[in-house]
């Protein structure tokens, strides 16, 4: 990789040998290694010994997770929060474990409606809770740097299932206790792919 990143900074008009970018391909070797580290992460191992078999049947909600992605359409960074709730019929995930499957999903070359995607069919898979819920916000670099569709840089996704999407009052409940009324259930089911990012320009 590191000999693609010296041609790509000639490419740019650049020299690669000038002291400031010498070891500049070693670092975002290292970078873009750790960016997508989670193709190389195992679900299963991430939430070994987390699923816990309890009598609790209300809402849990993890809110605030911070995530860093990158846009599949121009390898720039996407970036926010991610809110998830779910109710559990007997089965629960380690509250510290849940940022760690956002990250799995995160760090990929990903768009924002797919990581939302992923990180609730994952729930709904290992533990088969009533309903989950996932809200992804996010800034897009490759909309507000490059200037383009300023008004979408900003998004928001989201995926219902189960109690969410079928019961209004679970969502509502779930929504305001995220601060975030506007989010239509199951967007993310109707959405074109890449609504946030434009990947045509
Ligand atoms: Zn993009």
């Amino acid at each position: 990789m590191q000999d693609l990143i010296r041609q790509l900074l000639a490419e740019l008009g650049e020299d690669p040998d000038r002291e400031g970018l010498l070891r500049t391909p070693k670092r975002v070797d290292k970078a873009l290694r750790f960016l997508t580290s989670g193709y190389g992460a195992n679900i299963d191992e991430v939430l070994n010994e987390a699923l816990f078999t309890v009598d609790y049947n209300e809402m849990v909600i993890v809110k605030d997770i911070d995530f860093y992605s990158l846009c599949e359409h121009h390898l720039l960074p996407f970036f926010g929060k991610c809110h998830i709730a779910y109710i559990p019929t007997n089965r629960v995930i380690g509250l510290s474990k849940i940022p760690r499957l956002v990250d799995v999903f995160s760090r990929r070359l990903q768009i924002q409606e797919r990581l939302t995607s992923q990180i609730a069919d994952t729930i709904r898979e290992k533990i088969t809770p009533l309903g989950v819920a996932v809200v992804i916000e996010a800034t897009h670099l490759c909309m507000s740097m490059r200037g383009v569709e300023k008004q979408n840089s900003f998004a928001v996704t989201s995926a219902m299932h189960g109690a969410f999407r079928d019961n209004a009052r679970t969502r509502m409940e779930f929504l305001e206790l995220i601060k975030l009324r506007s989010v239509a259930p199951a967007v993310v089911d109707s959405m074109p792919a890449g609504y946030a990012c434009i990947g045509e320009d």
